[in-house]
């Protein structure tokens, strides 16, 4: 039996990036301040080779869950 990732059930809502403050979308995760999250732009391209998964899980949460994937990114971005 997998454990249930916190809020894994609701939608990804609107958030504000703790890192460079642009909106984003997410879930709120435990270890961050509450509205903030992790935006595409740094997690692929400031974040990635600097955090390793252990740190980024510990700190922003899961990719695709409380931050953005690639994919959901692009969409993101598309719409904005
Ligand atoms: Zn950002």
């Amino acid at each position: 039996m997998s454990k249930a990732l916190p809020y894994e059930d609701e939608p990804m809502h609107a958030m504000t990036c703790c890192v460079c403050g642009a909106r984003t979308i997410g879930r709120q995760w435990y270890n961050r301040d509450y509205g903030y999250g992790l935006c595409g732009a740094c997690a692929f391209d400031f974040l990635l080779g600097r955090e390793t998964p252990e740190q980024m899980s510990n700190y922003y949460g899961h990719e695709g869950v409380h931050y953005p994937n690639r994919e959901q990114w692009a969409e993101f971005e598309g719409k904005e």
